[in-house]
């Protein structure tokens, strides 16, 4: 990849699933440099590495691989000592081939150009894998959410909608929570951008509160997409659920709810860590009462019955299921020799790198990729944005059922494309989804 994008990258986070104050940066060392992970990089190497299977003109590829459009903002905002502050913010929309751009904003003081450049380039593969009409889409904004007060992060996002107002729109480019940010931020870019088109426009963002058109089920799509991938991955290796152990990093959205699924279906978790820290117990956590917990102390640790382990030992845990659930670069080519797993369920996005992945399909890891494990969040706000369209609300039933049926389709057609190329579940699924946007983009042609 060239230079320029290497130049601004992100380095990587410590474990967490949530925006805390605390935030290591990891690099991979070598001699005598130290060179930070891109994760626009890494994307492109997976794409790569799929595309070369595939026989597709390679100018085509070029056309799809990269983002449309990137915008930078600098965002005025006005803080509760009267004074001002300027924030940093992005938003990428990566494709526009199959639907609207799709993809959340993340908050979160590590953002980077190159890093939601990545996140926008995995929402449009993402959104193909599981064949829902949208393209792809990222935004982020350099802050730490848990240092501003509520009236701080509500005067920052109608900031963000205002500024970059005429890219958005329910068929333009259409937001979604993701680190860092949750309904009450998605509550107030639909009221602003509806402020700005004189009447209320649901459909413009999705994860909104159940009260302003949000759906119920969305809160807890995407763990519980995690949990139904690895059912489907555990049925394929004929792994028993019942007799199973896990280890979540990342106890936050997607790592506590995906865990609670899994643990309802006898799933044993010895090993969780958050931001804050890590536990384990041999006979297993208890994690509805951990959720509990965390809610009231905002950490993991002090959990009672439970041993306090060095938050490293998670990844390295010998359990058959593993869950990354925090954020990118955390299996790297340093620890990937010492994951021990059967199953690792990506919860996160990208937090295995592409060398990583090598070492892992050595070590036989059944990795579930990103774009198809954490994939129910956003099949869920496409649920969401069909509502907003239609005016009419499905029961919780309803969605989990839809949900059940689009995430077992996809995981089966990644397992046939899989098993066909001889190759991995995450090429499996770039190739995929890279056919389904070239099947469009060549029906549609490109105008130039
Ligand atoms: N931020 C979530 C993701 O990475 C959800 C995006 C959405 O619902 O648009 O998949």
């Amino acid at each position: 990849m060239p230079k320029k994008q290497t130049a601004n990258v992100r380095t990587n986070p410590g474990a967490g699933g949530s925006t805390r104050k605390k935030h290591s940066r990891m690099v991979v060392q070598r001699k005598n440099t130290t060179i930070p992970i891109s994760v626009f990089g890494n994307v492109m190497k997976q794409f790569d590495a799929a595309a070369a299977k595939m026989h597709i003109d390679p100018h085509l590829l070029d056309f799809i691989k990269v983002p449309r459009r990137s915008t930078i903002v600098n965002l005025p905002v006005r803080m509760d000592d009267g004074g001002y502050r300027m924030f940093t913010a992005y938003r990428v929309q990566h494709s526009i081939a199959r639907g609207p751009a799709k993809g959340g904003i993340r908050f979160h003081p590590d953002v980077t150009l190159d890093e939601v450049q990545a996140l926008a380039s995995w929402m449009t593969w993402k959104c193909a894998v599981v064949n829902i009409p949208f393209g792809g889409a990222k935004g982020g904004i350099i802050c730490d959410p848990q240092e501003l007060s509520d009236g701080e992060l509500e005067r920052l996002t109608r900031r963000y909608v205002g500024d970059m107002v005429d890219l958005f729109g329910p068929d333009q480019d259409i937001p979604a929570p993701d680190v860092g940010s949750g309904p009450q931020v998605m509550a107030w870019f639909m009221d602003t951008y509806s402020m700005r088109e004189n009447h209320p426009v649901p459909g413009t963002v999705t994860g909104k509160p159940i009260n302003l058109g949000g759906s119920l089920g969305r809160n807890e799509a995407t763990g519980r997409g995690v949990m139904i991938a690895t059912r489907e991955a555990a049925r394929h290796l004929k792994l028993d659920l019942s007799q199973a152990t896990a280890a979540v990093q990342g106890f936050g959205n997607v790592g506590s709810i995906s865990a609670r699924l899994l643990h309802e279906l006898g799933v044993r978790f010895t090993y969780v860590s958050d931001v804050t820290g890590a536990v384990h117990s041999p006979e297993g956590i208890d994690i509805p009462k951990l959720i509990l917990h965390v809610e009231k102390t905002k950490s993991v640790l002090g959990f009672p019955g439970v041993r306090k382990v060095e938050p490293g030992e998670v990844l390295h845990a010998s359990v058959d299921i593993l869950v990354p659930a925090a954020l990118e670069n955390q299996v790297t080519q340093e620890n990937a020799h010492q994951v021990r797993c059967r199953i690792l369920a990506e919860g996160a996005n990208g937090p295995v790198t592409p060398e990583a992945d090598k070492i892992l399909k050595k070590n036989g890891v059944f990795v579930i990729p990103d774009i198809l494990c954490n994939a129910g969040g956003v099949t869920v706000s496409y649920f969401e944005w069909v509502q907003n369209r239609i005016g009419y609300f499905w029961s919780e039933d309803e969605v989990n059922r839809r949900l059940e049926e689009k995430m077992i389709s996809a995981f089966h057609d990644v397992l046939n494309v899989a098993i066909k190329n001889k190759t991995t579940m995450r090429i499996g699924a770039f190739m995929l989804a890279i056919a389904r946007v070239v099947d469009v983009v060549k029906l549609r042609g490109i105008y130039s």
